[in-house]
């Protein structure tokens, strides 16, 4: 069958940037299991995924604005050390988590210079072409209970 709305799918990735660097893989894991029309995995990849069958092998280059959004300058900042109380050594790469105006916000640090911290509110990926390449492996119509909650069951979903 093909994966379409409600269909729960499963799928190995390897996930790299422009430059061929590996960002993040399912190798050596269990496959990533999803319920798929929900949103659950970024636009760009969902959209590819669409009448896939089991065995497909496929790349996917998604666009920033269809997978973790454009990079926004603005929500970039720069923080007195002092601000980072408690926290011995910071060092570029670390997250944090905030209060922004909407809520949690997670900041990673980009740099130290001089005594100040600049952090990064975007998405670690924001602004990044993905290329993913995909191996599906299970597809399945989704349970009446999956759907009413909206997420996959059993292997690679919930357990409740
Ligand atoms: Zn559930």
């Amino acid at each position: 069958m093909q994966i379409a709305q409600n269909s729960v799918a499963a799928f190995h990735y390897t996930l790299t940037d422009d430059e061929g660097q590996v960002i993040d893989s399912s190798a050596g894991r269990e496959p990533l299991t999803y319920l798929h029309g929900q949103g659950h995995i970024v636009p760009g990849l969902e959209k590819q995924m669409e009448g896939r069958v089991v065995g497909d092998k496929f790349d996917a280059h998604v666009t920033p604005e269809e997978g973790y959004g454009v990079h926004h300058p603005e929500m970039m900042q720069q923080v007195p050390r002092e601000a980072f109380q408690g926290v011995e050594d910071i060092q570029p790469g670390m997250q944090f988590q905030g209060s922004g105006p909407e809520g949690q916000i997670n900041v990673t640090v980009s740099k130290i210079e001089d005594g100040v911290v600049f952090i990064d509110a975007n998405h670690p990926l924001a602004g990044k072409t993905l290329h993913f390449a995909i191996e599906v492996t299970d597809v399945r119509e989704a349970s009446e209970e999956e759907l009413q909650h909206g997420h996959v069951h059993g292997a690679g979903g919930h357990h409740h």
